[in-house]
């Protein structure tokens, strides 16, 4: 195993009616900005029952964070929260809006252009604003990370950063407010969820057997809720499964010690930049043909994912690896994403344009061997057709 620092100071507060216990956790003598996405948070009461909690405070608020949050919307809120002397942030909606306010915090402070915490991927991060979060939607693990990805509209950019000072204080996670999710956000959370254990999972054997058993044991909860928490919304226990799931996925946990790859994201992120399909969505085009592009490098773990999580044991190395590949494929299919670039009218044209982008932002020595050069990558978007 690897030697690893493990860190994660962020409160969770889980369960049935729990945005009620802001009211603890947001000091009484706050000046709040609470910062929301579109319409949903409003229209399913999770903002009525945040301003209940907050009471008396002094609360500001922020919305219009896009999916996919930008610089630009950002920086207007930064400029809010300087102009009105506001000190703690709150993020009520999905990993943008989460990852909007993990950018707001560090950005209010910050000195110089604010797009270099992007640029130089958090390490200029000196310090941030406290913040929590509400989360809506199960997915993205930004409610117990200290990672963020931000969008540049002007210059069709997707870039990520993290920084310590960015994990929220506390994350209040109530699955009675993701029953409002469209069917195609729900399959996201799992798609984003399943890939996120992946990158850290599927690398090469290195001695961590707990991480290797809670990933597969997070990927096996995964396949067995998948089809039927998007058939009924209003499962309170499939809900709650989903969301600790994901949250558990990138947390810091199953990482640490162990290799990470991350070059199914780093690619997702120019696809999101170029051709705006949604974040989960691109990683179900990239994942399959990583897996199968890749899959000398990460044999060792490929026999050891078909075997324990797919069950495979018939037949020779290569067709086990090759029908867990299928699997991995088809259980993103059975959740109605599809995952050829095709399925979005995107041809080999795009490939060009997509290598360029990783170039510009020095994505030429991906994955857990530094070896997924621009090259690799290439090949994996050949796949992907
Ligand atoms: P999202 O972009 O936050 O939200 C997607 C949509 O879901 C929005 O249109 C939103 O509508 C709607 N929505 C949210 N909660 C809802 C609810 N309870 N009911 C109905 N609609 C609801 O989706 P996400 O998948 O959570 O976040 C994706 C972003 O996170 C991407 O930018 C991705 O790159 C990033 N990401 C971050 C990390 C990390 O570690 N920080 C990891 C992976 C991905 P409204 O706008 O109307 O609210
Ligand atoms: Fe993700």
């Amino acid at each position: 195993m690897q030697n690893f620092e493990f860190y994660n100071p962020t409160r969770i507060l889980f369960g049935k009616g729990t945005i009620a216990q802001l009211a603890d956790h947001v000091p009484a003598e706050a000046r709040v900005l609470v910062l929301y996405g579109g319409a949903s948070a409003e229209k399913n009461g999770t903002l009525a029952e945040v301003r209940a909690a907050l009471g008396a405070r002094t609360v500001r608020e922020f919305g219009g964070i896009e999916a996919n949050p930008t610089y630009e919307t950002l920086m207007r809120a930064v400029a809010a929260i300087r102009a009105e002397g506001l000190d703690f942030l709150l993020a009520v909606g999905g990993g943008s809006v989460i990852d909007g306010t993990k950018f707001v915090a560090a950005a209010v402070n910050h000195e110089g252009d604010a797009w270099d915490i992007l640029r130089t991927h958090g390490a200029d991060v000196t310090g941030a604003l406290p913040f929590g979060s509400v989360l809506t939607l199960p997915a993205t693990g930004s409610e117990m990370n200290s990672f963020s990805v931000i969008s540049r509209a002007e210059t069709k950019e997707k870039l990520a950063f993290g920084s310590p000072y960015v994990f929220p204080r506390f994350s209040v996670l109530d699955p009675e407010k993701t029953y409002t999710l469209p069917v195609r956000q729900v399959a996201n959370g799992v798609a984003d969820a399943f890939t996120h254990i992946m990158e850290q999972y599927l690398t090469y054997p290195a001695g961590g057997m707990a991480q290797d058993r809670f990933a597969e044991g997070l990927l096996l909860s995964l396949i067995e809720i998948g089809p039927k928490v998007l058939a009924d919304p209003h499962d309170y226990d499939l809900r709650a499964n989903l969301m600790w799931i994901a949250t558990l996925a990138l947390n810091g946990l199953i990482g640490a010690g162990v290799p990470q790859d991350w070059a199914t994201h780093m690619i997702g992120h120019e696809l999101t930049a170029r051709h705006d399909i949604d974040h989960a969505r691109t990683l179900a085009i990239v994942l399959p043909a990583m897996l199968r592009v890749r899959r000398e490098a990460k044999r060792g773990k490929l026999l050891q994912y078909a075997e324990r999580v797919w069950n495979l044991r018939e037949g020779t190395e290569d067709e086990r690896i090759d029908a867990a590949i299928a699997r991995t494929r088809a259980f993103f299919e059975s959740l109605d994403i599809p995952t050829r670039l095709s399925a979005y009218g995107l041809g080999t044209e795009t490939i060009d344009g997509v290598i360029g982008q990783l170039e510009q932002h020095g994505m030429t020595a991906l994955g857990e061997h530094q070896d997924v050069t621009l090259d690799v990558s290439r090949r994996v978007l050949e796949a992907s057709l």
